[in-house]
């Protein structure tokens, strides 16, 4: 028996919405008996794509994050329902009976990653079911992991050492998206987004981009180098966030400079000019 789980890349997510319309289209107006009932034409979001933008003026990044039920072994929303109306399947996945869960609002604040919408119209609470309904009848994927152009989104079988879910978890550090919830979710992330710092490094006395200069930035923990770009810019990213950070540029002939920085925020320095040895 397969145990299934899903990877999400953080970096590979465009934020095109193609995962939130599939499901939408797969679940909209649409009941499985045992599985679900009819999702409403508007408002529910079984999968969500967070945009988070990082920096800011003259530097923004825009980063996405898929967000889904992560089918957590330690399901708060199990515990909430009454009757048995939420389960896990022997294949890991989490499904909330539509039929035994009519009635019972409080399963939708069980879940501390607030994935669970409450339908109205058939009173019932509903959230992502890995398709099941799909899988069941020998569909390899969820509609969100089939539709997705960028292949940000990785489903298979945990246990099986074959699969490519595992064979990436295997070779690529993983996180969950909030691990002080403690729920054993089976849902994983690569490419959350971090901090970053940045700049662009300039000769003064030749008001001249820096090429090809390498840049160093350390804290008490590890030191990290890259080099400048043809237009002078650098960029470190992937940096915890809030911790001090020094940053060093040295070139022969020019002052060394360095600069301090902290994370809490994301830190573009603008222009950093290098003044000549008189
Ligand atoms: S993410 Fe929330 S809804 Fe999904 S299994 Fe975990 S507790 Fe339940
Ligand atoms: S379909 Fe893929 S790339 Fe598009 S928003 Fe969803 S996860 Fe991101």
């Amino acid at each position: 028996m397969a145990r299934y789980g899903m990877l999400i890349n953080c970096e590979k997510c465009i934020g095109c919405y193609n995962c939130v319309l599939s499901c939408q289209d797969e679940f909209c107006g649409n009941a499985y008996e045992g599985y679900a009932a009819a999702a409403p034409i508007e408002g529910h979001n079984w999968i969500r794509v967070i945009d988070k933008e990082r920096g800011r003026f003259s530097k923004v990044k825009m980063a996405y994050i898929p967000k889904t039920c992560m089918h957590c072994e330690n399901a708060t929303c199990i515990e909430a329902g009454q009757d048995n109306a939420v389960y896990r399947r022997s294949d890991g996945i989490v499904i909330i009976d539509p039929e035994k869960a009519v009635g019972q609002r409080q399963i939708v604040t069980a879940c501390p990653y607030r994935v669970i919408e409450w339908n109205e119209k058939e009173q019932v609470p509903q959230k992502c079911n890995m398709c099941a309904h799909l899988l069941d009848r020998g569909e390899k994927e969820p509609r969100c992991v089939e539709s997705c152009p960028t292949g940000a989104l990785i489903f298979g079988d945990l246990d099986d050492e074959e699969s490519a879910i595992s064979q990436i978890l295997k070779q690529t550090a993983s996180e969950k998206l909030c691990p002080e919830f403690n729920l054993e979710e089976k849902v994983s992330y690569t490419g959350l987004p971090k901090r970053f710092i940045s700049g662009t490094v300039v000769y003064k006395d030749k008001n001249e981009c820096a090429e090809d200069l390498e840049i160093e930035l350390h804290n008490k923990t590890e030191t990290r180098t890259t080099k400048t770009n043809g237009f002078g810019d650098f960029e470190f990213e992937g940096l915890e966030a809030s911790k001090s950070f020094s940053l060093k540029i040295s070139k022969p002939g020019y002052k060394e400079k360095r600069i301090r920085c902290n994370t809490s925020v994301d830190i573009h320095l603008g222009d950093i000019y290098l003044l000549p040895h008189v």
